[in-house]
């Protein structure tokens, strides 16, 4: 299916926004930030498992980050693939752990992640999906400060269109 993923991106963050303000977060200092894109771009993905992994990722920016802060997505367009990142202010993910991550079931610390709740397969999911679709999942964290997770997917042109114009 032929998806728009600036308006999918948009739309998964504003459901964030909501849920932050309800009653469930009231107290703590999120703020979502969107620095997204002005146009529409395509790609071809199946739409409920990629909401699934954009999902995912927004609900460890949340949860990753017990102080709350800012949750940043971010969009760039390339010649051939858009780059989606998504920046918490959270704890953070030590350098040794950032390429396990994507394993199953792998989690940063055991203790404080099972008062988190969680299984340790919501990146392991993600990066199965985001690679069936032709594109790469990867992080970048500094302990203590945050972590940015980026996804790139290659997007239908549409050049087409010239023609009949
Ligand atoms: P699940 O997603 O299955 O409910 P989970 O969130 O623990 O459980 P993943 O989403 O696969 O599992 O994440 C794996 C681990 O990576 C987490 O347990 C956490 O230690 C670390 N992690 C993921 N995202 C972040 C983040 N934004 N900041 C800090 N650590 C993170
Ligand atoms: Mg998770």
């Amino acid at each position: 299916e032929i998806v728009d993923i600036t308006e999918m991106v948009d739309h998964v963050m504003n459901r964030f926004e909501m849920l932050i303000h309800s009653t469930e977060y009231k107290g703590k200092d999120y703020q979502i930030n969107k620095m997204l894109i002005e146009e529409a771009i395509f790609v071809e993905v199946d739409p409920d498992r990629m909401i699934q992994v954009l999902d995912n990722i927004m609900n460890n920016a949340i949860k990753y980050s017990p102080d709350g802060g800012t949750i940043t997505g971010r969009m760039e367009k390339r010649a051939d693939r858009v780059i989606i990142s998504i920046t918490d202010e959270g704890m953070g993910i030590p350098k040794a752990d950032l390429y396990k991550i994507f394993s199953r079931f792998y989690r940063v610390d055991r203790a404080r992640s099972r008062a988190m709740g969680g299984s340790g397969l919501g990146l392991a999911i993600s990066k199965e999906v985001v690679e069936q679709h032709g594109g790469r999942i990867w992080a970048e964290s500094t302990e203590g400060k945050g972590t940015t997770f980026y996804l790139s997917l290659p997007y239908v042109p549409f050049e087409e269109e010239d023609e009949w114009v």
